[in-house]
């Protein structure tokens, strides 16, 4: 199978450790205020430094998104960005209009560029004008089917990466004014409080006082909230397409989300390499993930669904905590000792059932239990590798089923 880079989301400095840790081959972060994730937590340019040689030790690459549409006032700023970033030795910058494009070339020629899903590439016209102005990848709108994804990654000779797995907008690839109108919380920052979800009815313009149903139940109306994508299934397809880079959405999402659907890919990744055949259970796991019940979205034609029933998120797991690099177990949840959780371990294929044999503070001091926010040594049935993660399941979760 030809190679093929698994990118995966860095919300902020310890995810971006679980998803390589993973097997993320590459991440994507944002600093300050310039990127579509304003919320997400995003890294100071001094994180930013740090993280970017830690991935290159470990043979990844790092991609710094800087994909606002920029207002006049952001120009300025934006410039100090690049100033300041054009010496961190990136792989790439993500850019969503040409103005950005122009700007890197000009202050940071050194720098690569990729061009935003937001950008909203549709066709090998529009890849290659982008790829002749000087961006080396292109990141396909996620509104495109398997030929046509194939077809533009042929015709325009540019490396294509393409969204894999994650949340759905049911507008095109989020240019969307429905957070901005009803919030004044704006999608094209990164900040769209997702109203698509909520549920709606309709009102006819000559009878303002009533509100009609369109619902299958009295709960209202979720045409608007789209499932998510998963696209585990066509992984292979997509990769004989001429894809270069499979891109896991997520910058907001949990760490146990993270360590979750990366570890499925990875899996999934390595037996296509070595031609082996995938683990059921690997594919599984992602319904263990956070989802809203998931869909092929426009990879396949009628694959697009709406989740009309509601809005909620199944979340079947919660996180526990994760041992970070100095082997303390930073706990996200209470815990206690004698209790038994589901690790998901680095590169390991099987999730194992763990039980806390020991559990003593930070200093040392033996204790019961534990509280989320603190660190603890941790003696364990089983040896933890490093950013290894212990989940739990939620009492009275219900598994989505497939659709
Ligand atoms: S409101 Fe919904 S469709 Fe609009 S940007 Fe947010 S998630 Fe996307």
């Amino acid at each position: 199978m030809r190679p093929v880079e698994l990118l995966a989301p860095a919300g902020n400095v310890e995810k971006g450790e679980i998803a390589a840790a993973f097997g993320a081959d590459a991440l994507y972060f944002g600093i300050d205020q310039f990127n579509l994730r304003a919320r997400s937590g995003n890294f100071t340019l001094e994180e930013a430094q740090i993280f970017i040689r830690r991935l290159h030790e470990l043979g990844k690459k790092a991609y710094l998104t800087l994909n606002i549409y920029p207002k006049e006032d952001d120009l300025r700023p934006l410039e100090e960005l690049i100033d300041r970033v054009a010496g961190l030795a990136l792989d790439g910058v993500i850019v969503s209009v040409p103005g950005v494009l122009d700007m890197v070339k000009k202050r940071a020629p050194g720098l690569s560029v990729h061009v935003s899903t937001q950008a909203n590439v549709t066709d090998s016209r529009s890849a290659r004008a982008w790829k002749e102005w000087g961006a080396e990848r292109v990141i396909l709108a996620r509104e495109l089917s398997l030929d046509e994804i194939r077809a533009v990654t042929r015709k325009a000779d540019v490396e294509t990466e393409v969204f894999i797995h994650g949340a759905m907008c049911m507008a095109y690839s989020g240019r969307c004014l429905m957070s901005k109108y009803m919030t004044g919380r704006d999608a094209n920052a990164g900040d769209c409080a997702h109203p698509c979800r909520w549920s709606w009815y309709v009102r006819e313009e000559k009878r303002k006082n009533e509100l009609f149903e369109v619902a299958e139940d009295e709960r209202g109306l979720y045409i608007f909230n789209s499932k998510d994508l998963m696209l585990y299934d066509h992984v292979g397809e997509i990769i004989d397409a001429g894809v270069s880079s499979l891109k896991i959405e997520g910058r907001i999402k949990g760490i146990l989300y993270v360590a979750t659907v990366v570890r499925a890919y990875r899996l999934l990744l390595d037996a296509l390499a070595e031609g082996i055949t995938p683990d059921p259970l690997w594919r599984e796991t992602l319904f263990e993930a956070n989802n809203r019940g998931y869909h092929t979205g426009f990879l396949i034609p009628g694959g697009y669904e709406s989740k009309l029933e509601s809005s909620r998120t199944f979340a079947p797991y919660d996180l526990l905590g994760y041992m970070d690099a100095r082997g303390e177990f930073v706990a996200k949840a209470p815990l206690v000792k004698g209790g038994t959780y589901e690790a998901l371990q680095p590169l390991n294929p099987a999730i194992e059932t763990v039980r806390i044999l020991d559990l003593q503070s930070a200093t040392g001091v033996s204790t019961e239990k534990g509280q989320p926010g603190q660190r603890y040594r941790i003696e364990t049935s089983l040896p933890l590798k490093p950013w290894s993660v212990l989940r739990y399941r939620r009492p009275g979760e219900d598994q989505p089923g497939e659709t």
